[in-house]
């Protein structure tokens, strides 16, 4: 059972590219904004805030319907909107 949904914070525990084409992996370990979730094949296909997924059609996906499974990810929790404000800027620093 899948208990991911959007806006939630989840961590990436596996960053092995199971296709050739995932040339665009999640980082292990880092954490994510899941900005969408949606079933596909036998799973659920994740597209993340900070990052966009390689495309079937080839380069950074602009199709808007490539994702990451969504067995790739652990979910941390949902923030409250105080708390996303705090990673925001923290990950803003980072950035920087
Ligand atoms: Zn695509």
């Amino acid at each position: 059972m899948i208990e991911i949904t959007a806006g939630d914070i989840v961590e990436c525990v596996d960053d092995s590219a199971s296709r050739p084409e995932s040339r665009i992996m999640p980082e292990l370990g880092r954490l994510y904004t899941v900005a969408s979730i949606r079933p596909a094949g036998d799973g659920h296909s994740v597209r993340l805030k900070e990052l966009k997924p390689s495309c079937h059609l080839g380069g950074v996906c602009v199709c808007g319907q490539c994702g990451w499974d969504a067995t790739r990810f652990r979910k941390i929790l949902r923030p409250r909107s105080t708390f996303l404000l705090e990673l925001l800027k923290i990950s803003t620093l980072e950035v920087v």
